[in-house]
C-alpha cells in the first residue's frame, strides 16, 4: 500500500471528493485501518474470492494469506464507522462460482455490501481470456470511463484500472489541471474513439445498459 495513502485521502476529502481503496484486505491491518479511517476514507473494496482457504490458496497464490484476510475484515467489522462503505468483491473464475453464495453469506453478517462480476480479460492483459476484436456491434467502453478518474502514482490517467502498464494515457495531472483531463475524456467519447484496452475488454459491464434493456 502506498505509504501516502492517508494524506492523499485527506486531500480529496478537503475538496470534497469522494475516495475509495480496492485492496485484496492482507495489508488492510488493523493499524492501517485505524490510519485510512481516519484520514476521512469512504468506501473499501475488498476482494473476496472464496471461503475455502484451499480454493483461496489456489486462486491467489502466494500472494493472499486467507488467516489474515479474515482476522482483519473482523476488525474491519468491529471497528467500521457508520459513514464508510464496506464491499466484498466477488470475482467468478468458473473454478470458484459455487462459492458465492457462501460470500455473501459472510458479507452479510458482517453488514458489508457484496459485487459480482465475472472474470473478464482485464482489456487484454488476461491472456487466459484472450482479446475481444469484434467491437463494430457492441459499446465503445463502459460506464467506468466517464465516471472515475484513476490517476496513476506519477499523475498519468488512465481509463480504468486494468490499465495497470498505464498504456494509454489520457493527460497527466502534474502538467494539466482537472478541467483539461475531464475535456479530453470527453472529446474521446464524442470522437467515438475507441481506445485499445476497450477493444479488448470483455468486462460485462461493458454491456450492462444493454443487458438491463433486454
Ligand atoms: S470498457 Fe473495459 S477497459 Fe474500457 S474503461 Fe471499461 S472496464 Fe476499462
Amino acid at each position: 500500500m502506498n505509504k501516502n495513502l492517508s494524506s492523499y485521502i485527506k486531500k480529496l476529502k478537503e475538496r470534497d471528493i469522494s475516495s475509495c481503496i480496492i485492496t485484496n484486505g492482507v495489508l488492510l491491518t488493523p493499524e492501517k485501518q485505524k490510519d485510512l479511517i481516519e484520514s476521512g476514507l469512504d468506501q473499501i473494496q475488498i476482494s473476496y474470492l472464496t471461503t475455502n482457504k484451499n480454493r483461496y490458496s489456489e486462486i491467489v497464490g502466494n500472494k493472499g494469506n486467507f488467516e489474515t484476510l479474515n482476522c482483519n475484515l473482523q476488525h474491519l467489522f468491529e471497528i467500521r464507522p457508520s459513514g464508510l462503505r464496506v464491499r466484498l468483491n466477488f470475482l467468478d473464475t468458473d473454478f470458484n462460482t459455487r462459492d458465492f453464495h457462501k460470500v455473501k453469506e459472510i458479507a452479510d453478517n458482517w453488514g458489508f455490501d457484496t459485487f459480482y462480476r465475472r472474470e473478464h480479460s482485464r482489456g487484454g492483459s488476461n491472456l487466459k481470456l484472450g482479446y475481444y476484436h469484434d467491437s463494430f456491434d457492441s459499446c465503445l467502453r463502459c460506464g467506468t470511463f466517464p465516471s472515475v478518474h484513476f490517476i496513476t502514482t506519477d499523475g498519468n490517467v488512465v481509463p480504468c484500472c486494468n490499465d495497470t502498464r498505464a498504456e494509454n494515457i489520457l493527460g497527466n495531472i502534474t502538467y494539466f489541471d482537472y478541467e483539461s483531463v475531464v475535456k479530453n475524456k470527453l472529446k474521446v467519447m464524442l470522437d467515438k474513439y475507441e481506445l485499445n484496452i476497450c477493444k479488448n475488454c470483455t468486462d460485462d459491464y461493458r454491456w450492462y445498459t444493454l443487458l438491463k434493456v433486454k
